[in-house]
Formats: structure tokens, C-alpha cells, sequence
């Protein structure tokens, strides 16, 4: 089967072993007419190795929407095109998605071509549950911000991955050990399919010891996954019940701060719930 005209490929390419290309990805960035690439010189060295000569344009974050009008052109005068990010599945923390949904918009066809990305890779080897994740992509990179994201997922069951910066690990796995609790099982996978790959495993309190004691930590490329939350019903605790009695006998920080610790609740919401029953200006502590 050959390429089509008037088509969009969206084509995988490695995340760190170049032995990580489809056949298929392979043919399609050999037949098209043009790639659409995030770096023209970056995907040039790959494209090189690969014996492919086809005509290359940048489409990157800062000029995507500039590009959409050109992409379409090319569409409509019947051409084929590809599009590349500069590692992994384009759209997935990479540019395309302003183009993808323009092309589509205009009526005419995306294809994908699928292959490596670093999320799958980094879940398919983790021994983390998979059947249901929730992928986050960046976390903020501010340490308020960070901690307000996270806490909105401090009760969601799903395998959490996030996609980290090597010099960010350390304050990010603090971060995630002050709200989900330091005994919560994770994993980091660093440099998935290069020379240097490591997947380590460990609760949230462990790593973050790591993180900040092994200088090989914080280096190369990053996944952080971290278990979900227990559901309430695996920890057979009756949160209501569990909040009615200690609150009957401790402040309501104390309270807000062991209940989160049982249920896996974040601390903040359960206060919120203690307070919201006080009578107005009972004179709550701060937590
Ligand atoms: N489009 C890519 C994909 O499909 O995974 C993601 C691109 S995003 C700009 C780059 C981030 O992906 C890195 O900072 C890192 O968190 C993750 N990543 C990419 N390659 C990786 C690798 N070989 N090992 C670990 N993480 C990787």
C-alpha cells in the first residue's frame, strides 16, 4: 500500500534507540512529498541515517498556527505529508495538535502512523497497574502550582504518570510525598531505550531520597508514575465515620491530618469538610 495524496501522516519516531522505527514510519517519511518536522536539523540526522531525502519544513510550537495554512495547501494540491516531533508520538507533550485538528476540520484525512512514545514505554515495563493510568504530561513547574495539581489527584486509583524535568525531580518527588504520602508505591524510568536505562522502584519516600543522593538521578530524560490512591472501598475505612470521631476529640488539623493519612483523602479537602460543619466562628486551626 502506498501513500495517499491529500493525507496527513502522523508518524512515531524513537524515543532514545533508533532500532525503534516502524517499517511503516520508515516507507511513509520516504514517499510523502514533505515532512512537517519540529526540528528540520534534528530530524535531518535521523532521516539522514534512514536514507530518506524528502523535503523537510519546521512546524514547532512558536509557528504551528503559521504553518496550518501551508500544510492545507499542500493537502489540496494533492500532496502527502508527514508530520514528526523530535522524539516520540508527535502531539503527546509535542507540537501537531493545531494542524491535526485544522486538517481534520478542512475534511480531509489523518492518518496515524504509531510507534514509540515515552509514556507506554515507560508503563509497559514499571509493573505499575495499566489497566486504568491517567496521564498528566508536565506538572507545573512552580512549586504552589505543582502542589495544587497534585492534590487534585491525590484520590484518583489510576497509575499517575508524569513526564519530569532531571533538575525538577527531587522537589517534584517531595512535592508528591507531602500530598499522596510518602509510602505510596512509584517508579521513575530514565533514558527508556538508550545506553543508560534505568527503572526504579520504590515508594514515593525512597525515591525522593534518591533523587536527591544520586547524582545520576537527576540526569537524562524522565517518567515518574506513582500508584493510584486506594480506593475507600479497598481500605474498608468509613471515612465519615473515621472524621465523626476524631473530631470529637482533636483539633481539626490533627483530625484532617490522620484521616487524610487513613483514607488517602488530601488533607486540605477533608478540613474544608470539618469546618464546613463548625458553627460559624468556632475558631478553627489552621492546617
Ligand atoms: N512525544 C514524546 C512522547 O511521545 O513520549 C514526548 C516529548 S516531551 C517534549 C519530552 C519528555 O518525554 C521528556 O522530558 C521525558 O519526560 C519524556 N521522555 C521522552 N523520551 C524519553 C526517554 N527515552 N526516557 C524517559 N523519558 C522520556
Amino acid at each position: 500500500m502506498s501513500t495517499q495524496p491529500g493525507v496527513l501522516y502522523v508518524v512515531a519516531t524513537p524515543i532514545g534507540n533508533r532500532e525503534d522505527i516502524t517499517r511503516r514510519a520508515e516507507r511513509i517519511l520516504a514517499e510523502v512529498d514533505c515532512i512537517f518536522c519540529e526540528d528540520t536539523r534534528h530530524s535531518g540526522r535521523l532521516l539522514a541515517d534512514l536514507g530518506i531525502g524528502t523535503r523537510r519544513v519546521s512546524l514547532h510550537e512558536h509557528n504551528e498556527h503559521a504553518r496550518v495554512e501551508m500544510l492545507l495547501e499542500h493537502l489540496r494540491r494533492g500532496e502527502s505529508c508527514a508530520l514528526i516531533s523530535d522524539a516520540g508520538t508527535p502531539l503527546i507533550n509535542d507540537p501537531g495538535y493545531v494542524v491535526v485538528r485544522a486538517v481534520r476540520a478542512a475534511g480531509m484525512l489523518v492518518v496515524p502512523v504509531p510507534g514509540a512514545s515515552a509514556v507506554v514505554a515507560a508503563l509497559s515495563a514499571a509493573g505499575l497497574p495499566t489497566d486504568r493510568f491517567c496521564y498528566e504530561g508536565f506538572l507545573p513547574a512552580r512549586g504552589a502550582a505543582r502542589r495544587a495539581r497534585l492534590e487534585e489527584l491525590a484520590q484518583d486509583t489510576r497509575t499517575l504518570v508524569f513526564y519530569e524535568s532531571p533538575h525538577r525531580l527531587a522537589e517534584m518527588l517531595a512535592d508528591a510525598c507531602a500530598v499522596f504520602g510518602g509510602e505510596r508505591e512509584a517508579c521513575i524510568a530514565r533514558e527508556i531505550t538508550k545506553v543508560h536505562e534505568q527503572f526504579k522502584h520504590g515508594s514515593l519516600q525512597e525515591l525522593e531520597r534518591w533523587s536527591r543522593e544520586d547524582p545520576n538521578a537527576s540526569r537524562g530524560e524522565i517518567v515518574v508514575m506513582v500508584r493510584g490512591a486506594e480506593s475507600a472501598a479497598s481500605t474498608g475505612i468509613d471515612s465519615e465515620r473515621l472524621l465523626r470521631v476524631l473530631a470529637a476529640e482533636l483539633p481539626a488539623s490533627q483530625a484532617a491530618r490522620i484521616a487524610a493519612a487513613l483514607t488517602g483523602e488530601p488533607r486540605k479537602r477533608i478540613y474544608e469538610r470539618l469546618l464546613a460543619r463548625e458553627s460559624p466562628g468556632s475558631g478553627a486551626d489552621d492546617v
